[in-house]
């Protein structure tokens, strides 16, 4: 091949010289083409391609720089020959001292000389170009991620204290993210490495199209990417930029013909707040990625300086796992799964704990993730398995009700070696437990990456009759399609929802629309992590099937569950109407067969008998009324301390009998307050099982925030102040009844008190155990006292709002004091949610709040004195 030259030469002589010593190499060698002045010369070099240039020494007029800048301008793409006349040794020596050039002696230079000049100086050229090049790529390398070309972890600190040092300066905030794409190993496992790497390109495609060019994104582990994001003012704007990776990184991408979804777990943390120095940043931003990978995934989470211990004290932690299962380390416990319709233990959910010699609980948030890493999940899920079908199975031998057993499966056991039917099929032989009764509990992950496999999987596992739940359900999304086709019994609805439930409407809608898919596609639901009471109800009005939750109870060790079993199972075995009908109506008769006869009810006391002849007296007057009541100073006191309460509006200025029952009660009022005490005090607090204060307090707040509610509903003036007083102490009659009759089931009852909550009314449970509600039996010891019938039918009224007439509004009201009452922690929001099912407004219900808040501390000092 010829080499091209470019001769700049105004020198007709020197031209001549330069091309006879050229052809002197053979007439093709050298191709030459001319250029009298640089500008010329210019023009044709960007023009064309030249392998070499020569140029005469002269154009440069003795300066050296000239020449210098000329060539890296100009010429920077071949090399470039001097020509030089001796008059221009000298600037060819200066610039010698600095930097290489070639030159030919013009008239000088012999012509094989020439020649082999130029091909050596081109054929240098040409090795110096490659080495820079190989150079280059390799400095890349060192910096680079191969697989992404992003910035690898070594330049990324690079360029972290680089933008930590602008921003100290600047006196700007700078975030690090650090991002962990959860189920990347998943991919890798189920679709090989060229999809588990055509993935981690396309994330890394999606992170840089994301962020602001100034900003940096790395990748610095497997499947972890770090990025700086710099220049913005609060962390609100962080927040922003952490939302948008979020989303950008979790939306559906296709994989080998496949929808699939990442899962991005992103931890940020902030400078200067979270850290100076850049590898404390990093580790502070990667304590939050694992905090927001406990949080359920897919979501983001600050740094706080609670995470920052919790890792340190994990590190050691991929070490002693290895040994943990045949140290016998772990063990199961149990939570309940409640039944919404029922109240009872339908099932429990088996989660595992890891005591470690060191360390103590751990928790599987901290280890399943490393036994999956180091493939214990294998031995380890075999093991839960095993256990946990046993464990169902002993319970039944113990004779308790049946329930279900749920397991959580990792999503790498669908993928090992050993069929994971096999496995489970293997459990339930080895330990006879019958396959209905085992749940297992998969994430929407585990389905996510060869849905057609894990459709067959779960259809052979649902023939052999073991359920199958989704477990979680909601935080993934890229099988909510596919949820049709799913064999699936039960979903599970996260507890990040249910959290929020009540107070983010997004969460509420989720809820709605998961619990609603559910009924359509024939699929019970489970609600998980309900906490509190209005949880609870908000999750009932949707019809969802179970509720699990601190609520009703934290995972139990084995035993503790047994206990837990028994207890509601000797409730329930005893008087569970249907099979124990027999059982429970002999209850129910035994009560009311002592509630028939005379001799075997509580005495009333003189003044009782005193009041209920007056009660009858058509001539009765208040005078003759507060005689009765003076006898009887507690009973006197307790009057005036209830006219005393605020929503009467007296608020302390009531300060004698006469005055209570003259202006406040009037005689009907007063009436009711005395026999109801009196009733009371008949049937006598039974030591140990009831505490009396609190028994106190229940009567008269019952009846503050019944009448409350009565007068926001205008119902109030048809209502005698005595009866709604009585109404509150009408349940606890019967408490203290069936208290000193019948201790043992009494206690049973209150065991079930739980249960009875998430059942939505005691009354419902005490009807179950009982065959009849303590307020029947209250009413009913009324009635056997002869107490006046308007007095019992009113009372019986409120309890039974179904009934219609006058009471029939006020009755609502009663029950919905009783249950505001039964919740405990009554707040406001809760007494919304309820007021709004009596039909009241909100002004309505700020106004009852003042009056139930407002007359709160008074009205427990109230039940205080008269417990004392
Ligand atoms: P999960 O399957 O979602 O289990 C429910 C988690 O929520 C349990 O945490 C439980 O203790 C907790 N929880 C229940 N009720 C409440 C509540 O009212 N409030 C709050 N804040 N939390 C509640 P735990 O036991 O720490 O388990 C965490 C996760 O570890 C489980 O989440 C599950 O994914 C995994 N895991 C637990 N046991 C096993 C196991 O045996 N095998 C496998 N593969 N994973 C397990
Ligand atoms: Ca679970
Ligand atoms: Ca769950």
């Amino acid at each position: 091949m010829s080499v091209r030259v470019l001769l700049i030469e105004d020198s007709s002589a020197d031209l001549r010289w330069v091309v006879s010593g050229l052809a002197s190499a053979g007439a093709d060698h050298f191709v030459v083409t001319t250029a009298a002045h640089l500008t010329a010369a210019q023009a044709l070099a960007e023009a064309e391609s030249f392998d070499v240039a020569l140029v005469d020494c002269h154009f440069f007029m003795g300066d050296a720089e000239a020449f210098l800048t000329w060539r890296r301008l100009f010429m920077a793409n071949m090399p470039v020959v001097l020509l030089v006349s001796p008059e221009e040794e000298q600037l060819v020596c200066r610039l010698l001292k600095d930097e290489p050039v070639d030159c030919l002696f013009k008239h000088e230079t012999e012509q094989r000389l020439m020649v082999r000049t130029l091909e050596f100086v081109v054929e240098r050229f040409h090795l110096e170009r490659e080495l820079s090049i190989a150079r280059a790529h390799q400095e890349r390398l060192a910096t680079h991620d191969a697989l992404t070309g992003l910035p690898n972890r070594t330049l990324f600190l690079d360029r972290l204290s680089h933008n930590l040092t602008l921003a100290e300066r600047n006196g700007e905030l700078l975030a690090v993210l650090f991002i962990d794409l959860d189920r990347f190993k998943t991919v890798n496992d189920a679709l090989g490495f060229e999809a588990g790497d055509e993935l981690l390109k396309l994330m890394s495609e999606r992170l840089q199209a994301v962020l602001r060019q100034s900003d940096t994104a790395s990748r610095c582990g497997g499947d972890e990417y770090c990025c700086i994001i710099s220049g913005l003012r609060s962390r609100a704007d962080f927040e922003r930029v952490a939302q948008k990776v979020l989303q950008a990184l979790s939306s559906t991408v296709e994989l080998k013909g496949q929808p699939l979804t990442c899962m991005p777990s992103i931890g940020v943390a902030v400078y200067p707040d979270d850290g100076a120095e850049a590898t404390t940043l990093i580790a502070h931003a990667e304590a939050a990625m694992h905090s927001a990978k406990q949080q359920g995934r897919c979501c983001y989470r600050f740094f706080n300086p609670e995470m920052d211990g919790k890792d340190s004290r994990l590190l050691g932690l991929e070490v002693d796992i290895r040994n943990a299962l045949e140290r016998g380390e772990f063990s199961m416990h149990y939570q309940p799964i409640i039944s919404m319709e029922t109240g009872h233990i339908e099932a429990v959910e088996a989660l595992i704990r890891w005591q470690h010699p060191k360390l103590g609980m751990v928790s599987p948030m901290d280890f399943i993730y490393l036994a999956e890493a180091s493939g214990l999940i294998f031995p380890l899920g075999e093991w839960i398995l095993h256990t946990v079908c046993a464990q169902n199975r002993a319970w039944q031998d113990l004779g308790l009700r049946p329930v279900r057993v749920a397991v959580n499966l990792s999503t790498m056991q669908f993928g090992g070696s050993r069929s994971l039917v096999e496995i489970v099929r293997k459990a339930l032989d080895d330990t006879g437990l019958q396959p209905r009764w085992l749940e297992l509990e998969i994430t929407e992950g585990a389905t996510m990456h060869n849905p057609k496999a894990a459709i067959e999987m779960l259809a052979v596992l649902r023939e052999m009759g073991v359920r199958v739940a989704i477990d979680d359900f909601g935080t993934g999304y890229s099988s909510l399609s596919y949820l049709q086709r799913f064999p699936v019994d039960t979903l599970k609805i996260d507890r990040s929802f249910v959290k929020d439930v009540t107070s983010n409407p997004d969460s509420a809608a989720i809820t709605k629309t998961i619990i609603a898919l559910a009924h359509v596609l024939g699929m019970e639901t489970v609600a998980e992590g309900v906490e509190d009471m209005r949880q609870m109800h908000f999750l009932r009005e949707l019809q969802c099937h179970y509720v699990q939750g601190f609520l009703y109870s934290k995972p139990l060790p084995a035993d503790d569950m047994t206990m837990k079993l028994r207890s509601e199972n000797a409730a329930l075995a005893e008087f569970r109407p249907g099979k124990a009908a027999t059982e429970t109506s002999s209850l129910a008769v035994q009560i009311r067969s002592m509630l028939g006869k005379s001799e075997s009810l509580p005495v009333l006391s003189g003044t009782a008998h005193k009041l209920l002849e007056l009660s009858k007296n058509p001539d009765a007057g208040s005078n003759m009324l507060i005689e009765v009541i003076a006898e009887e100073p507690a009973l006197a006191a307790q009057i005036i301390r209830y006219a005393n309460a605020p929503f009467f509006g007296f608020n302390g200025s009531i300060a004698s009998l006469e005055q209570a029952v003259m202006t406040v009660l009037g005689f009907d009022g007063a009436m009711g307050i005395a026999l109801g005490f009196i009733a009371v005090k008949s049937v006598g607090p039974v030591n140990g099982i009831l505490a009396a204060d609190g028994f106190w307090w229940r009567a008269v707040a019952v009846a503050a925030t019944a009448q409350s509610l009565a007068r926001q509903r205008g119902v109030r003036g048809r209502v005698k102040p005595g009866l709604a007083y009585l109404s509150g102490l009408l349940h606890n009659i019967g408490s203290l009844f069936l208290a000193s009759k019948f201790p043992n089931v009494y206690l049973q009852l209150k065991q079930s008190n739980v249960l009875a909550v998430a059942s939505g009314s005691a009354a419902e449970v005490e009807a179950r155990i009982l065959g009849m509600t303590l307020t029947e039996i209250g009413r009913q010891l009324l009635q056997q006292w002869n107490l006046p019938p308007e007095i019992v039918n009113g009372v019986g009224h409120q309890d039974q709002p179904e009934e219609a007439g006058e009471f029939a509004n006020y009755a609502r009201l009663v029950r919905l004091a009783r249950t505001l009452l039964d919740e405990g922690e009554t707040d406001e929001e809760q007494l919304k949610v309820l007021a709004s099912a009596v039909g009241l407004s909100s002004d309505a219900v700020a106004e009852v709040w003042q009056c139930i808040m407002g007359g709160r501390d008074s009205l427990e000092s109230l039940a205080q004195q008269l417990a004392a």
